[in-house]
């Protein structure tokens, strides 16, 4: 490995380690995240804390250092180039990667997490805490937390739900799987960043929560466009017709929260009032359906409208590319132009 100045600090200064977190994937979670654990860890340890950032775009590590600093003069945040130097760096890091093949690289590549714990010392590498919030394939997550643990560091799978506003806000729920110990020594980590932490079981129990979870959301997010267009169609005003559903027995979150029709809620602003910027990608609920129906295949368990919502986000996304990288409510837009009056 390359000798970064970053390294040489750490090799000159390896006591520092514990008193360091790195965070690996600042990108609409992850640099919401790394600003609210890093800026109240700031706080809970007098300035004692040391702070690390990686991502695979430098130019967004040196963004997030430059806004850190000027929201907190005289505090540096440093860029490592690698995730293993991100390691060597720091006792606990948080990972927030898009899916299974970056948290594969991350972790298992040459230059990653895992080789970097074994050139370790066995004290350094039992302090040594890995936290994924990635929303991956459980049975990568598995492997990964194996190949960690039989190094004798700590993992645990740390999903959210909230979204980038939760992230912001700081009030992101974790669902988390790993030993239980390794659950407590994440604990006040994850509160900095969220408000509900619910253990959930073994590795990988956390992200199976969290894609069933995705699974009823993405499900959710296209029947209430359905229904919103159809009472449309019929003359209904879109923001009597969300105010009936949310007041009855169809309410849920993504009608009476993220509801897809621009002036449906006057009172909230879901990221169809902008254009369906922000907010959760299409391709990453795609990925999350994925993510279900592959469980399904594998478990054996029948998912008829799970296996249609994939299809129609597959559509959405092949058929208006545009709209990948907006919200998934977004599925309201295709579904108005896919059926015109
Ligand atoms: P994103 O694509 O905005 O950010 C991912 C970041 O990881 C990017 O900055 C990218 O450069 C970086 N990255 C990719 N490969 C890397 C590597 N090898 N090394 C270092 N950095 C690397 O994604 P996001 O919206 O922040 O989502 C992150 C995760 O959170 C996903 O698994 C997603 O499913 C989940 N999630 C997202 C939301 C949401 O609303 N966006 C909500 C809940 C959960």
């Amino acid at each position: 490995m390359r000798p970064t100045t970053l390294l040489l600090q750490i090799a000159g200064n390896g006591a520092h380690r514990n008193k360091s977190i790195s965070f690996i994937g600042l990108g609409r979670m992850g640099s919401e995240m790394a600003y609210n654990l890093f800026s109240r860890k700031l706080v809970e340890s007098h300035g004692a804390a040391r702070f690390v950032v990686c991502d695979a775009r430098e130019a967004t590590s040196a963004a997030f250092a430059h806004n850190f600093a000027q929201q907190f003069p005289g505090v540096r945040v440093e860029i490592a180039t690698t995730p293993a130097e991100a390691l060597l760096a720091s006792s606990t890091v948080v990972t927030m990667l898009p899916s299974s093949p970056h948290v594969r690289n991350v972790y298992s590549e040459e230059d990653g997490i895992i080789p970097a714990l074994r050139s370790l010392p066995p004290e350094a590498v039992r302090s040594t805490l890995c936290i994924d919030s990635t929303t991956l394939d459980v049975e990568v997550a598995r492997s990964v937390a194996a190949a960690v643990q039989n190094t004798g560091a700590s993992i645990v799978d740390a999903p959210v739900s909230g979204g980038v506003a939760g992230a912001k806000a700081g009030t992101l729920s974790f669902l988390v799987g790993g030993p239980e110990e390794a659950y407590r020594r994440a604990h006040p980590f994850l509160l900095h960043m969220g408000q509900r932490i619910i253990y959930c079981g073994e590795s990988g129990a956390g992200l199976v929560a969290k894609i069933c979870n995705n699974l009823i959301l993405g499900v959710q997010q296209i029947v209430v466009a359905e229904g919103m267009l159809l009472g449309q169609k019929l003359g209904l005003d879109p923001k009597v017709l969300a105010s009936v559903v949310n007041s009855s027995t169809g309410a849920c979150w993504s009608s009476s929260v993220n509801n897809p029709v621009p002036g449906a809620l006057p009172d909230k602003s879901p990221p169809c009032e902008r254009d369906y910027e922000g907010g959760f990608a299409t391709s990453l609920m795609l990925k999350d359906m994925g993510l279900a129906t592959d469980l399904a295949v594998s478990t054996g368990t029948p998912l008829p409208l799970g296996k249609k919502a994939e299809k129609i986000y597959a559509d959405v996304v092949s058929e208006d590319p545009e709209l990948s990288n907006k919200d998934f409510s977004s599925v309201y837009r295709y579904l108005r132009s896919a059926y015109p009056k």
